[in-house]
């Protein structure tokens, strides 16, 4: 049995579906702050077991591990930016919620998880692409610092009840059921103001993106890989796409070609946001896994099917 932490999410949905289809039974335990039921509603109850509730509940955490061999532990407040707001959000659905899981896994026996961590940890990096050795790892946003301190919870588990972890630093995840994240915020703007596109920041800001689809493969495939001890990986590809390409490609997506972009200025489209991510991907290439999509092609097929999903 898996039990999917933030299954009804984004990426948790589609790590669910990948999970079923392998044959595998699956919980998830979701809070629906920013997940969506409907995102399970195409699986039987006999193949996911639905637990709505909060990870800062740590007896229904602990009640949550029965019968579970593997946590993917992915609840999290996703939006970088409510961190600026509302100075505990990370500390608590990232940090605390991280410990909670930790701790139910050890009351209860449960011995492996895999963690859904990011590239924030790096902060600004100044070496690109940035390989998983990459240090010290000093975040600059507090969704940032409580990612590296949930792998430090994770290591110390490991490290003194033994427990078998596998931690995914993701690049910028994007496909259908997004609802954070650039391109779901440009196709809003789109839907109020289809003649402009205001872009936060210069536009310069560059990331590397990585398809959904693809994700869930990487996160299965390096759970598959026979390793000792923790096992840290980046999940993303070679490239990496600017805002500007970004905005161009939602645009020709919508078919609003006559839209025209204005940028609010600066190099970061807001405090904490890292202006250029680049990960070095070359520990999970050569490890056997091929990607289906590049960056390019991951934002192009996120801007279609959010388009279709959410309308214009
Ligand atoms: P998401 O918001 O769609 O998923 C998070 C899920 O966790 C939601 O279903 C939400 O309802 C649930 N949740 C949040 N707090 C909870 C709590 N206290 N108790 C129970 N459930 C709770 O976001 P996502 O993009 O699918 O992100 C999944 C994970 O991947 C997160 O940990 C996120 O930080 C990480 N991540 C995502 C990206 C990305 O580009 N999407 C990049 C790096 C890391």
């Amino acid at each position: 049995m898996h039990l999917v932490t933030g299954g009804a999410g984004f990426i948790g949905s589609h790590l669910v579906d990948a999970l079923v289809s392998r044959g595998e039974s699956v919980r998830v335990l979701d809070n629906l702050s920013s997940g969506r039921i409907e995102f399970l509603k195409h699986h039987s109850d006999r193949d996911v077991e639905v637990v709505v509730g909060d990870l800062l509940d740590l007896d229904l955490v602990s009640r949550s591990m029965d019968g579970v061999d593997v946590v993917h532990h992915l609840a999290a407040n996703p939006d970088i930016r409510l961190g600026i707001e509302v100075t505990d959000t990370d500390l608590k659905q990232g940090t605390l919620a991280t410990y909670n899981v930790l701790e139910g896994m050890r009351k209860s026996g449960v011995s492996k998880i895999s963690f859904s961590s990011s590239s924030a940890v790096y902060g600004e990096a100044n070496e690109m692409p940035t390989p998983e050795s990459y240090g010290p790892t000093l975040p600059i946003s507090l969704y940032g610092a409580s990612k590296l301190a949930s792998e430090a919870l994770i290591t110390a588990w490991a490290g003194t009840f033994g427990t078998r972890a596998w931690i995914h630093r993701f690049a910028n995840i994007v496909g259908p059921r997004g609802t954070h994240g650039v391109i779901y915020d440009f196709i809003h703007k789109l839907r109020k103001d289809p003649t402009a596109l205001e872009v936060l920041g210069d536009g310069r800001q560059e990331k590397s993106y990585m398809g959904v689809a693809d994700t869930v493969e990487a996160m299965l495939h390096v759970i598959g890989l026979d390793h000792e001890g923790t096992a840290l990986y980046n999940l993303g590809t070679h490239q990496t796409v600017s805002v500007t390409k970004i905005a161009k490609i939602v645009i020709e997506a919508a078919g609003l070609q006559e839209a025209g972009i204005t940028y609010t200025g600066g190099d970061r489209g807001w405090a904490g946001d890292v202006p250029k991510t680049w990960l070095n991907v070359d520990k999970l290439y050569s490890s056997g896994f091929q990607p289906e999509m590049n960056s390019e092609e991951a934002v192009r097929w996120c801007a279609e099917s959010l388009i279709s999903e959410i309308g214009l």
